[in-house]
C-alpha cells in the first residue's frame, strides 16, 4: 500500500497572501488533489508581535476565494507544548546548547573572523562553558538562546524540482532554534509539525533550501524520517525585481478587488515556470489533470501583471452565463444570457458588464455628426419584434437607401445609439435596447 500524501501551506499571518505565496499554495493544493492526498493550512504564528487574527482570517478567506480550501487548519501558537518537548529531546541528546552572547558580542566575533579572512561562522565557544561559568552568566541576568548543534556531514536529498541536492555545512552557523525569551524561531516548530501531522512532501520556495538541509538534520535528531522536498523557483516582477510580501498591489485581496478571477490567478500560478502556453482553464479539474511538479523549471520566473490581466480577459470571454449569473444580479445587470453573450467578449472584468448594461438601459448621450443620415436610418428602423437578425436587416436597408457601407455606415449608427465609438456587436445589443430607446437616441422620438 502506498502512503497517502499530505502537504501543507504554511504562511505567517503577518500579512495577506500575495501572488508569490499563492503560487506555493496552488502547487501544494494541486499536488494533493493529483495524488489523492490532503492539503493542510498551517498558520506560522509563533511571531506573536507581528501575527494577527485578522491576517489569519484574511488568509483563509483568500484561499477559499481561490478555490484552495484546506482539509485541515491548525496554528503553531496552539502547539508550543510540543515544541518544548522536542527542544527537551534535543537537549537530552546534546544537540541543543545554551549560548549567552549578546548581538553585539556576536557581531564583534563576525568582524574579527572576516578580518582574518575566515567565514563568519559561530565558533561554538558556548559549548566550552563550564556549569559555573553558565551559572555566573545567568547571575548577571543573561538568558540563554539555544543553538542546534549541526552535524558536519553533508545532507543529500532528491528534490522533486531541483534534482539531486548535496548540501555542505561548513559555512553555516549552528542555527538558533529558541530565542532568549523562550520563543521559537520558525525552524524547529515546522519540523515538529511536519512529523506530528505526517507531512509526506514539503513544497515551498527555493529561499528555503538552506532551511531544508538544517531541517533534515532536525528530523533525524528527533528520530523521524524527513519528508520529500520540492523547492520551486521564486517569482520575479516584470522588471526582474524580487516580489516582496509587502508589495500590496499584488495581494490576492487587491487582485480580487481589481476584478481578476480566481481561476485566472490559479491558472497562471500553476503554469508559470512550466513550458506550457498559458491559456484559460475552465476549472480546477483541468489543472489537476495536467499538473506535474517535474514540469517546473528551476529558473526564476517572471510574473507580469499584464499577462494576468490578459489571461483574465480571455477567461471571461469564455465564461458561460451560469458562471456569472449571481454576480451580474448583484451588480444590478439584467438582460439574462443574451446580454451576457453579447458583451462578454468586450470585458476585461465581469464588473464592466454594468457599464454596458447602462448603455442598454440608458440614458446615453447620443453622438450625432450627421443628422440627415441618422434621420434617414431612423425612418428605416424595422418594427418589433426584434431578434438576432434585426441589426443586419436594418443596416442592409440603410445601405441600400444611402449607398454607404463599412465604417461610414456602422460608426455613425453606433455613436448615435451608444454614445461610444467602440463596444460589443450591436447585433446582440440592439434587441435588448429595444425600438423605443433606439428611436429616442436617433433623435426621432415618436
Ligand atoms: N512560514 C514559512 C514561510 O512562509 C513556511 C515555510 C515552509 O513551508 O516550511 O516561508
Amino acid at each position: 500500500m502506498t502512503m497517502a500524501t499530505r502537504v501543507r501551506f504554511a504562511p505567517s499571518p503577518t500579512g495577506r497572501i500575495h501572488i508569490g505565496n499563492a503560487r506555493t499554495a496552488v502547487l501544494n493544493w494541486l499536488f494533493a488533489r493529483k495524488t489523492g492526498g490532503e492539503f493542510l493550512l498551517r498558520l506560522d504564528d509563533t511571531d506573536t508581535a507581528r501575527s494577527t487574527e485578522a491576517f489569519a482570517r484574511g488568509i483563509e478567506e483568500d484561499l477559499t476565494w481561490l478555490g484552495l480550501q484546506p482539509d485541515t487548519v491548525f496554528r503553531q501558537s496552539d502547539r508550543l507544548a510540543r515544541y518544548d518537548e522536542a527542544a527537551d529531546q534535543l537537549r537530552a541528546a546534546g544537540r541543543l546548547y545554551a549560548c549567552y552572547e549578546t548581538p553585539d558580542e556576536l557581531e564583534r566575533k563576525r568582524k574579527r573572523q572576516l578580518a582574518r579572512g575566515l567565514p563568519p561562522v559561530y565558533d561554538r565557544s558556548a559549548l566550552e562553558l563550564s556549569a559555573e561559568e553558565r551559572a555566573s552568566l545567568e547571575a548577571e541576568g543573561r538568558r540563554p538562546h539555544w543553538r542546534f548543534l549541526l552535524d558536519d556531514r553533508r545532507v543529500e536529498w532528491d528534490d522533486h524540482i531541483r534534482g539531486h541536492q548535496s548540501f555542505a555545512f561548513d559555512s553555516l552557523s549552528d542555527p538558533v532554534l529558541v530565542r532568549h525569551d523562550g520563543s521559537y524561531l520558525y525552524t524547529l516548530p515546522s519540523v515538529v509539525d511536519d512529523i506530528d501531522k505526517s507531512v509526506t512532501h514539503v513544497i515551498r520556495g527555493e529561499d528555503h533550501v538552506t532551511n531544508t538541509a538544517v531541517q533534515i538534520q532536525l528530523f533525524e535528531a528527533l528520530g523521524a524520517k524527513a519528508p520529500e522536498f520540492a523547492h520551486h523557483s521564486l517569482l520575479l516582477g516584470a522588471e526582474g525585481q524580487g516580489l516582496s510580501k509587502r508589495t500590496g498591489a499584488l495581494s490576492i485581496e487587491s487582485l480580487r478587488e481589481a476584478g481578476i478571477e480566481p481561476m485566472a490567478i490559479v491558472t497562471l500560478a500553476a503554469m508559470l515556470g512550466t513550458s506550457e502556453t498559458v491559456q484559460p482553464h475552465a476549472d480546477m479539474a483541468e489543472l489537476v489533470a495536467s499538473f506535474d511538479l517535474a514540469k517546473l523549471s528551476r529558473a526564476p520566473v517572471r510574473f507580469d501583471e499584464a499577462e494576468l490581466k490578459a489571461l483574465n480577459a480571455r477567461l471571461i470571454h469564455g465564461l458561460p452565463y451560469r458562471a456569472v449569473a449571481d454576480r451580474l444580479a448583484t451588480l444590478g445587470v439584467g438582460g439574462g444570457e443574451p446580454f451576457w453573450l453579447a458583451v462578454r467578449g468586450n470585458l476585461a472584468t465581469v464588473a464592466e458588464a454594468a457599464d454596458w448594461w447602462r448603455v442598454v438601459t440608458g440614458p446615453v448621450e447620443p453622438d450625432i455628426d450627421e443628422p440627415d443620415f441618422i434621420a434617414e436610418a431612423a425612418r428605416l428602423l424595422p418594427h418589433e419584434p426584434w431578434g438576432a437578425d434585426t441589426w443586419r436587416d436594418w443596416t442592409n436597408g440603410v445601405k441600400a437607401a444611402t449607398g454607404r457601407k463599412g465604417k461610414a455606415l456602422f460608426m455613425p449608427l453606433r455613436r448615435a445609439i451608444t454614445g461610444l465609438d467602440h463596444g460589443p456587436e450591436l447585433a446582440g445589443l440592439l434587441p435588448l435596447i429595444g425600438r423605443d430607446r433606439v428611436l429616442e437616441r436617433l433623435g426621432s422620438k415618436q
